[in-house]
């Protein structure tokens, strides 16, 4: 038995059955066995790959996307640019290259990291250098300057709770133990206040998911970016409403059952970004589909004069990470990009409203 499962059997044991987003939670960020505080879990030798991951071309249309918008606010002399899930740091490295074609963007920007993971801290201190500021939680970023920040892939790891509808109401699913394994099942019913919208829009059986962490990180950045000014750009896959069982597990690249081997695969769920959007009290964006949000920024212009300078081997691979970036039938529809900006304003390029 893994350490993680035991810490969990001995927890459910003298606690009783614990929420989905209790399990994903120490899952993915328990200190001593956590699946992000334990490993770089990304690239091809790891369990996924992130679109920064995939390719350049991805960091620098965001790169750019974000200098537009500095310059559209009229180009403020001090800045925070902020990413919140680094990962590696290849996003955030990505960004600094290209906007430094931007005079004055870089020289502008003090760089803010929101990541819980030491073992990533350390990854992207090797990836980013110095003059980098990490904090533990949005609520600590600057809040007495603009704020561009970046999200990819953070919102669909943050924890979940999953209720299941029938005629009396919601029933949550939580997580037991049984002769040395984890099991899901359903609690009893209970009121569900936050879910009294879905009743119109959900029919006996159906799962519909809450991530309780979402609204406040999404008000605390929201705040900022209506006060000060700034943009946020929030990239995920997910979509305006969500409905139906989206936790998933994967490890080496496949999806595996999510409660049978705690802490060693990533776990994930959709975004609902109507709930982001319902907590902001900034303007925000219509939701736009990844693989629409990269075209408009030029991602093929700029995939062209990439491949100028390759062949062969190389040359394939280029055009294949851009073609998943964008493909309706790859990343670009799943993704979508919703983004935050001050009330009055206009979207970062990329974005409509
Ligand atoms: N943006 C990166 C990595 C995505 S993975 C990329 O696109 O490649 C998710 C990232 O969010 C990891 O860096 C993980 O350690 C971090 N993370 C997950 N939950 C977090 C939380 N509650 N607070 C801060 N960081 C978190």
């Amino acid at each position: 038995m893994s350490d993680l499962l035991q810490v969990l059997m001995t927890r459910i044991a003298s606690d009783g059955p614990m929420t989905v987003a209790d399990y994903m939670s120490e899952c993915l960020l328990n200190p001593d066995y956590g699946y992000y505080a334990t490993r770089d879990p990304f690239g091809m030798a790891g369990d996924f790959i992130t679109a920064p991951e995939i390719s350049q071309m991805f960091g620098e249309m965001v790169g750019l996307s974000l200098a537009q918008a500095w310059i559209d606010q009229g180009a403020p002399a001090k800045i925070a640019l902020a990413e919140v899930g680094p990962g590696r740091g290849t996003l955030m490295a990505d960004i600094l290259r290209v906007t430094r074609a931007v005079p004055g963007f870089v020289d502008a920007a003090d760089v803010h990291l929101v990541e819980a993971s030491a073992t990533l801290r350390a990854k992207q201190q090797e990836v980013l250098g110095d003059h980098l500021t990490w904090h533990n939680t949005v609520d600590d970023l600057p809040e007495d300057k603009p704020l561009f920040l970046v999200a990819n892939e953070f919102y669909d790891a943050l924890p979940i709770r999953q209720f299941q509808r029938d005629r009396e109401g919601w029933r949550e699913k939580q997580i037991s133990q049984h002769d040395g394994a984890l099991f899901a099942g359903l609690g009893g019913h209970a009121p569900v206040p936050v879910l009294s919208h879905r009743i119109e829009d959900t029919n006996d059986g159906d799962m519909v998911e809450i991530c309780p962490a979402a609204g406040p990180i999404t008000n605390a950045i929201g705040t900022r970016i209506e006060q000060n000014g700034g943009v946020a750009l929030i990239i995920d896959y997910g979509d305006w409403r969500s409905l139906g069982d989206t936790l998933q597990a994967l490890k080496a690249h496949a999806h595996v059952t999510p409660f049978e081997t705690p802490g060693e695969t990533d776990l994930t769920a959709h975004v609902d970004f109507e709930a982001l959007a319902l907590t902001t009290p900034s303007a925000y964006s219509k939701l736009t589909p990844q693989g629409v949000f990269l075209e408009r920024l030029g991602i093929t212009q700029r995939a062209q004069t990439l491949a100028a300078a390759l062949s062969g081997e190389p040359l394939d691979a280029h055009i294949a990470a851009h073609h998943r970036l964008t493909h309706p039938q790859e990343m670009g529809n799943l993704f979508k990009v919703l983004a935050l900006f001050p009330k009055g304003g206009t979207p970062p390029p990329g974005c409509e409203t």
